[in-house]
């Protein structure tokens, strides 16, 4: 296997790779844009249906033709921060993004006064095909300030919000880490230190776990001072923008209800028995009476060696989409002929995984930290899922209509991990490889669903802090996220008192405008484990619906789609029914004990 195979190609993104040609793109972004302004400012208030259209129409046109060299930049550096050009590109590019994004800052503004002042237009049939984008739109007018202030805010958050993420993401992909391992000193980027968590030596995982977050702990004024920031201006600008609550404008961006998250996260307090019920079982496989809090989602110590190369994980993820359907599968193999997936470990580069749809060219990029173990062909599959995600969406939908919020944008990534799921069992030859893949599917749903739920809980408590009046320090915020997390793992887990500082290296917490992002992965992994029993039901039938499902990117709602499959989001049963398949493999998994 040849190196590159494992290292994205961007250039597909450009036209030309040259530094001069990418910048004059840039600039020509700008330009464009403030054409646009210079032909619509002030006057859509006066446009009809059609000058509606057309206005939406220019503007999906200049999404696509920009979208490949600012995602060019984006993902180069994100690929490696330490590169000088990486460097110098994305501050290009987030100066030209955030310029145009000033000049187009009035169509966003304009075009809510119009429809608050002609509601009918979102019902016009010349504009059906952008009835649920202005719905919302319509939805967003209460909550948006002047020109002017809007203007500001865009200044503000680059300089504010923006560059306190970047530091958390910089000041973390640069710190190194000196750990021993086999009698050996070895210095390691943050990205490549957590590999041992996934260790089967359990000294190894449980040294990994004290020597990161002892030397995260360190920097806690770094840690503490961003997060705090990032809060503070999130409650602020809240009120300014007239939110009822600091969640209020994660419901209206992720177009769900209140009830709908009342009734899952109601689901998630009746059901953490469950989770330490699997906790529990874990703990008899790993030989404990215990686990501590590197066993959570440690590999089981008696599973077979489990280790994938590039190919071999290639292989399954692409077999588990093909079984489901030949399109999606050759979908899923296009993207590793193309080489859209950037899998190499190196210094600099961001960690965690991510997917960056690509809809001017009907796909892609994705980017993970490929260590070869059982875990990373499970990113690499939800990746995928994403991926196809963005497949289907850009062929069915216009730039408009695919702007996903997060409780959607889970459910073909989590649905591909299923697949893997039911792909590897099947092939599973002892008891002991049963118990693995049960034990990573069951650990990703604890994870995805309670663990995640934790940082739902303290997410809301930083803000009735900051309310209370007190002082986000280092240790205040320690002591928050150890109380969210106790709320779910009761006493189930012993944890090592440097674990307060967990919330240091959570890149979404200090990410710019992205508050109370976790319930969406709790909405998705329940959602799509209740999806999964369906497909179980009805088998090939129920192919079809998936693919409508994604394809429909963000032309109708969450509650729409799950009506459409026939069932009822805001109902505490429709949560139970997801809960219902994860009580299923547990039950497996005790059974295969
Ligand atoms: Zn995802």
């Amino acid at each position: 296997m040849t190196k590159d195979e494992m290292i994205w190609d961007l250039s597909h993104l450009v036209e030309s790779t040259n530094l001069i040609l990418i910048q004059k793109k840039l600039e020509s972004m700008v330009v464009e844009a403030e054409k646009i302004r210079d032909r619509y400012h002030d006057k859509i208030e006066s446009l009809d249906a059609k000058g509606v259209l057309e206005l939406l129409e220019r503007k999906d046109a200049y999404t696509l033709k920009f979208e490949g060299v600012t995602k060019y930049c984006h993902l180069m550096y994100s690929a490696n921060s330490t590169d000088d050009t990486a460097k110098q590109l994305n501050d290009a590019a987030r100066r030209a993004s955030m310029r145009a994004a000033q000049a187009l800052a009035f169509i966003d503004i304009e075009l809510g006064k119009l429809l608050t002042e002609n509601p009918s237009l979102v019902t016009n049939p010349v504009l059906a095909q952008y009835k649920y984008f202005l719905e919302r739109k319509l939805r967003r007018v209460p909550h948006m300030l002047s020109e002017t202030e809007e203007r500001l805010a865009i200044i503000k958050d680059k300089n504010g919000i923006g560059a306190w993420q970047m530091l958390q993401n910089d000041w973390l992909s640069t710190r190194t880490f000196d750990i021993e391992v086999k009698g050996e000193t070895k210095t390691l980027p943050y990205g490549e230190i957590i590999g041992f968590y996934q260790s089967p030596d359990r000294d190894l995982r449980k040294r990994a776990n004290q020597i990161v977050y002892e030397g995260l702990a360190k920097d806690e004024i770094v840690w503490a001072s961003a997060i705090r920031a990032v809060c503070e201006d999130h409650l602020q600008m809240s009120k300014l923008r007239k939110y009822t609550t600091p969640m209020t404008q994660s419901l209206v961006a992720n177009d769900v209800d209140q009830q709908t998250i009342d009734s899952l996260m109601n689901s998630i307090n009746k059901n953490v028995g469950l989770y330490q019920r699997y906790l529990g079982l874990k703990a008899k496989l790993m030989n404990l009476p215990k686990l501590a809090n590197y066993d959570v989602v440690a590999p089981l110590p008696n599973a077979p060696r489990m280790e994938y190369t590039w190919r071999e994980a290639r292989k399954e993820a692409v077999g588990a989409y093909m079984e489901f359907d030949r399109e999606i599968g050759r979908w899923v193999e296009e993207m590793f002929e193309k080489r859209h997936i950037d899998g190499e470990v190196r210094k600099g580069k961001s960690s965690g995984a991510f997917c960056a749809s690509w809809l001017a060219g009907k796909g892609a990029y994705i980017l993970q930290s490929f260590n070869g173990k059982m875990r990373d062909v499970y990113t690499q599959t939800h990746e995928l899922g994403h991926a196809v995600h963005a497949y289907l969406g850009s062929r069915a939908q216009k730039p408009s209509n695919y702007e996903i919020g997060s409780c959607i944008a889970e459910i073909g990534s989590i649905f591909g991990e299923l697949l893997l799921t039911e792909r590897l069992l099947s092939k599973a030859k002892t008891k002991e490889e049963k118990q693995a893949i049960l034990a990573t599917i069951l650990d990703e749903f604890g994870m995805a669903v309670f663990q995640v739920s934790a940082r739902v809980f303290f997410e809301q408590s930083m803000y009735d802090a900051i309310e209370r009046g007190e002082f986000l320090d280092g240790e205040t915020v320690a002591r928050l996220w150890v109380a969210a997390r106790n709320k779910i793992y009761g006493d189930s887990v012993d944890w090592l008192d440097v674990m307060k500082w967990e919330w240091t290296m959570k890149p979404h917490y200090y990410m710019a405008n992205y508050r109370f992002y976790n319930y969406p992965y709790v909405f998705a992994q329940l959602f799509v484990f209740a999806l999964y029993q369906l497909y179980k039901e009805q088998g090939k039938s129920f192919v079809p619906k998936l693919k409508r499902l994604l394809a429909a990117g963000s032309s109708k709602s969450p509650r729409e789609l799950g009506s459409a499959l026939g069932f009822d989001i805001t109902n505490e049963k429709f949560w139970e029914k997801g809960m219902k398949q994860a009580r299923d493999f547990v039950d497996i998994l005790e059974e295969a004990l």
